[in-house]
């Protein structure tokens, strides 16, 4: 689905506006005074989110990200404000960054806040984008696509709405009995709404939907707007834990993700490690590549992959002494004529430039500075990483919050009557206790997780010395992989190989045939007696997805609806990562954290569902039921 940026366009008074939609962007009275006054105001702002933990607000229409801008300088403000502030917003035309960048430097007041913003401004891809700022404190998840689409799919209870999709004469899609209904769905119990419009059918549509919102006074030359409480609802059912610690079980990426965005929210997370050190095991290889796959259809595994690796890339950016990796660009092969053709179709279908380009042979030699087989697809801002430094650096960002214990082997897990699951060793003595745990141990052997299906599916990866193959500072893959020059070798992988199997001359050769098939005559004179490499599992799923979520109960009742299959309190798992474990564990850590605190989640629900480590024990009772 393609997103098609906003038009900049000036109205004879300087006022950003919309041809597509024939009106402004905001009054022409002053545009950050009028989000003060309707949205600020409206919505009770800055008492309402005194006292919150976490304060919620969902608006339709980003737009210049203005109201946005208003509220995270209101909250910086605010001495009183809430630790953690959530903006999500929905919008289906958003501005390319340089045309942003234009429109915020009308407000030098808020000249810090839009460069963090633009610095972070995603590629215009369809789908959720969450970005965080102030250390974590403000997150914005940036919905891109058709509100009445995306709203249904939107995860989470907000505190306060923020209506602002154009007039709704001239955009009544944004002002529907159905969009209404959405945002009800949505509406924590004492949650405020406020919008700018005041048209009756908006106010009884609203109304008819337990907004009780009323017309008040507008700003500049508006006689009216919207604003009121939200009523009727049932008491919410977002988790609540005796304490805010966590064991996390494995500390290899998703371990390692999984504590870090915990701790990012304060919590206290205890990381068990079975090995003598982190990153051991499917996390120990040398470079990993972070890329993202791309479809026809644009199916789940690519909308995954695509909010992971673009999560996962701003996560790199912020964590502090990550040195270990590089946005060199990623050029992805075509395998044979008809995979070519349509690399070329899916990349016309509208992504832009800056997430992906087709390139020709000729120029796809070009970037990867030597003659390559086939036409590709050319990532321009993806990367490889080394996982170990990532490990590190995930869990050193929170030293005061974050302890990791190597050597210890967790056998067993129960949960006493006081919600707290406890963590033993062999001989049954206690390791570790909390109200929550997270298994990220690729597999699992634990009786808690031992009903999910994961298959190890080894891989064994080559390292090449640097210098046997000439090569620019790219990546280049297509049915193996090869990183640029890291402490002299290069990465080369991977083959299938039985379980257990080690780095040997017979999986190196085949690797060595792959980077051929990417790089004619590269392997000629490499000797695969002489190369060293590595063995690792991929867990994998029979859907090939990950299972990230709350663990269901084996043997469970199944239900009708996923939701609400039986779980065990606190007990999360993040497994079967596959060979994605680089694109994925990021966001699943922020994930898991998003569900275990009651926060909006930062995909949609289909993605939610789709990852849900309880699907399977879903699918197994609706085909036993004949609901399928
Ligand atoms: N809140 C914005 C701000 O603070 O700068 C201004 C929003 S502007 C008045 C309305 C926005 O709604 C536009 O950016 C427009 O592209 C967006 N929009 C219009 N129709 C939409 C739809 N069906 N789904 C999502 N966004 C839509």
């Amino acid at each position: 689905m393609p997103i098609l940026p906003a038009t900049l366009s000036l109205a004879a008074d300087g006022t950003p506006c919309s041809p597509r939609f024939d009106d402004v962007y905001h009054t022409a009275d002053g545009g950050p005074e009028q989000a003060r006054h309707v949205y600020l105001t409206g919505n009770g702002l800055p008492a309402a989110w005194r006292g919150h933990d976490t304060y919620s607000i969902l608006e339709t229409g980003f737009g210049l990200g203005l109201n946005f801008l208003v509220t995270w300088a209101a909250w910086r403000a605010d001495p009183q404000r809430c630790p953690r502030l959530h903006f999500v917003s929905v919008e289906k035309f958003p501005f390319r960054r340089e045309d942003l960048q234009r429109l915020h430097a009308r407000w030098p007041d808020f000249a810090g806040l839009s460069a963090g913003l633009l610095a972070q401004w995603p590629p215009l891809t369809a789908g959720m984008h969450r970005l965080h700022f102030d250390d974590g404190a403000v997150t914005l998840t940036l919905v891109f696509g058709d509100a009445a689409e995306q709203l249904p799919r939107l995860s989470g209870r907000f505190n306060a709405f923020y209506l602002d999709g154009f007039a709704p004469a001239k955009n009544p899609d944004m002002w529907t009995p159905e969009l209404f209904r959405s945002l009800s769905r949505l509406a924590r119990p004492d949650a405020t709404l406020a919008t700018y419009a005041a048209a009756g059918f908006v106010r009884r549509g609203l109304n008819a939907c337990g907004f009780a919102v009323v017309r008040h006074d507008g700003y500049g030359g508006k006689l009216h707007m919207l604003a009121g409480p939200y009523l009727h609802r049932e008491p919410l059912r977002a988790p609540v834990w005796p304490a805010r610690q966590a064991l996390v079980i494995g500390a290899g990426m998703a371990g390692a993700a999984a504590a870090e965005r915990l701790a990012s929210r304060g919590w206290q997370v205890t990381v068990l490690e079975r090995e003598a050190a982190i990153a051991t095991r499917s996390s120990g290889n040398h470079a990993g590549v972070l890329l993202p796959v791309l479809s026809a259809d644009d199916n789940l595994q690519s909308r995954l992959a695509r909010a992971g690796y673009l999560y996962t890339l701003r996560h790199l950016a912020a964590l502090p002494g990550l040195r270990d990796w590089h946005q060199d660009g990623v050029l992805q092969l075509a395998r044979d004529e008809a995979q070519a053709a349509l690399q070329r179709r899916i990349v016309d279908s509208g992504y832009p430039d800056d997430y992906v380009q087709w390139l020709d042979r000729d120029a796809a030699s070009a970037r990867a500075g030597a003659p390559v087989a086939s036409s590709g697809w050319w990532f321009p801002a993806a990367a490889w990483v080394h996982p170990p430094a990532w490990c590190a650096a995930a869990l050193a960002r929170h030293p005061e919050l974050i302890r990791v214990h190597t050597g210890v082997d967790v056998a067993a897990l129960a949960r006493d009557d006081e919600g707290q699951w406890i963590a033993r060793d062999s001989q049954g003595s206690e390791l570790a206790r909390a109200p929550v745990v997270v298994i990220a141990t690729a597999t699992s052997t634990l009786a808690q997780t031992a009903h999910l299906p994961l298959t190890r599916g080894r891989r064994v990866v080559t390292l090449l010395p640097a210098a046997a193959v000439a090569l620019a500072d790219t990546v280049l893959c297509r049915n193996a992989y090869l990183t640029p020059a890291f402490r002299g070798l290069r990465a080369l992988g991977a083959t299938a190989a039985p379980p257990d199997s080690e780095a040997a001359p017979q999986w190196h050769a085949l690797n060595l045939a792959k980077l051929e098939a990417m790089l004619p005559g590269a392997s000629a004179g490499i000797d695969p007696a002489q190369l060293d490499g590595r063995g690792c599992d991929r867990p994998t799923s029979p859907d090939r997805l990950p299972l990230v979520g709350a663990v269901d109960i084996a043997g469970t009742r199944t239900s009708v609806r996923l939701d609400r299959i039986a779980r065990q309190p606190g007990l999360y798992c993040a497994l079967g990562y596959g060979a994605r474990g680089l694109a994925w564990s990021a966001l699943a850590g922020e994930l898991l954290a998003s569900q275990i605190c009651g926060e909006p989640l930062p995909v949609e629900k289909d993605l939610v569902d789709a990852c849900d480590p309880a699907r399977f024990a879903w699918r197994a009772g609706r085909t036993a039921t004949g609901t399928d």
